[in-house]
């Protein structure tokens, strides 16, 4: 039963979020839980966020892929009898627009990055936002964010470090953002950049979860394990290992049914890993962000209430002041405070009446 409240909690947040969109444009005065994604270039990142998807769609390779922020809205939907389409995608940029086929999204990242950002791997802050409806997910904003990266190639800025690193900055301190580090491990895990960025957005390390990517292609002899158990490197929230495709993989076409049976195989018969099982695996990550979402944003109604409400008051005055135009933007914009308030007060009252019963028990 928790899960369930625990979906509905992060639909209502998906639904605010797609309510605000419009209204706020690009940077959101009244900030909503997100995960997003920190590493270098080549990390594994797109492959860990599509993998949470469970669709192929993102642009993925050794070169510089993701080149500008992609907010992935996930929105859950039961599959209905009759339904032609269970699964799509809709683009901001194309309103009204669904994509059926996934390999179609992919090509319009992949078209829209080159209309902001040019077509030789320069990189642009301007988000794509795409919302996906399925009966896959679960309910979450997911942000596919370009990687660090030292050397400037292509149409690239001298600072291009800078820059990028001012990028998934702005995401990352956000104090909701919850920040999925993500280091392979065939590089040195001890100096990874991602733990070393969490780390600047997030000392206390209360929002970070480390991921550590390509455990199948580590150095023979060695593994992960104290990493995984937070030994060298201490997180709150903890590891995940995972395993991804490879570049063959993709190269060869193999779905990402192939790649979680392969996973799970994989650390199934692995000497270290199956004794691990609980920090291991893309369904383990899966499960633990829907967890750590929850408690989140229980955590964070109170304040987005009294934010929403002062917001409220403000736009009373204003309009006020104007008389009484009621077709006007401003009066909807009052009413559509009027409701975001009154559904964080139906919800914060739901809970409230949820954790009396179980501490009634
Ligand atoms: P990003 O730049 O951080 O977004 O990284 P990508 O997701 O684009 O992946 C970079 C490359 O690493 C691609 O060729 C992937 O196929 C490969 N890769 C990602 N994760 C794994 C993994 O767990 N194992 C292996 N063998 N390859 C991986
Ligand atoms: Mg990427």
């Amino acid at each position: 039963p928790s899960v369930t409240i625990g979906s509905s909690l992060i639909s209502m947040i998906n639904k605010l979020q797609d309510i605000l969109a419009p209204v706020v444009s690009d940077k959101p005065q009244i900030s909503l839980p997100q995960v997003a994604v920190v590493g270098s270039q080549s990390s594994g990142k797109s492959s860990v966020l599509e993998a949470l998807v469970g669709r192929d769609f993102l642009p993925r390779g050794r070169d510089i892929c993701t080149r500008r922020p992609l907010v992935l809205m996930l929105e859950y939907r039961a599959e209905e009898p009759g339904d032609e389409h269970t699964e799509w995608g809709e683009f901001r940029h194309l309103p009204g627009k669904r994509f059926y086929d996934f390999s179609a999204i992919r090509r319009e990242i992949q078209a829209e990055t080159d209309r902001e950002a040019g077509l030789n791997k320069g990189v642009s802050d301007k988000q794509i936002r795409l919302k996906i409806t399925s009966p896959n997910v679960l309910n979450m904003t997911l942000v596919d964010l370009p990687g660090i990266t030292k050397v400037p190639v292509g149409d690239q800025p001298r600072d291009i470090e800078a820059m990028i690193r001012k990028m998934i900055m702005d995401y990352i301190t956000q104090q909701n953002c919850i920040i999925l580090a993500v280091s392979p491990a065939n590089s040195d895990l001890a100096t990874s950049d991602a733990l070393q960025m969490a780390r600047e957005a997030d000392p206390n390390g209360f929002r970070t979860i480390g991921v550590i990517t390509k455990l199948d292609i580590m150095d023979r002899g060695t593994d992960a394990c104290n990493f995984l158990l937070g030994k060298v490197i201490p997180l709150k929230l903890g590891y995940v290992g995972v395993v991804n495709r490879s570049q063959e993989d993709i190269n060869k076409n193999r779905g990402i049914a192939t790649a979680l049976a392969y996973e799970e195989k994989f650390f199934n018969e692995h000497p270290v890993y199956s004794n691990l099982s609980d920090r291991c695996g893309m369904p383990q990550l899966a499960r633990k962000l829907n967890q750590i979402l929850e408690q989140h944003i229980k955590r964070v109604l109170p304040d987005l209430k009294a934010r929403l409400n002062s917001q409220m008051v403000s736009v009373s005055k204003e309009l006020q002041a104007y008389g009484q135009p009621l077709e006007s933007k401003m009066a909807q914009g009052v009413v559509l405070l009027n409701i975001l308030t009154k559904y964080c007060e139906a919800f914060a009252a739901m809970l409230e009446g949820k954790s009396q019963e179980m501490s009634t028990k």
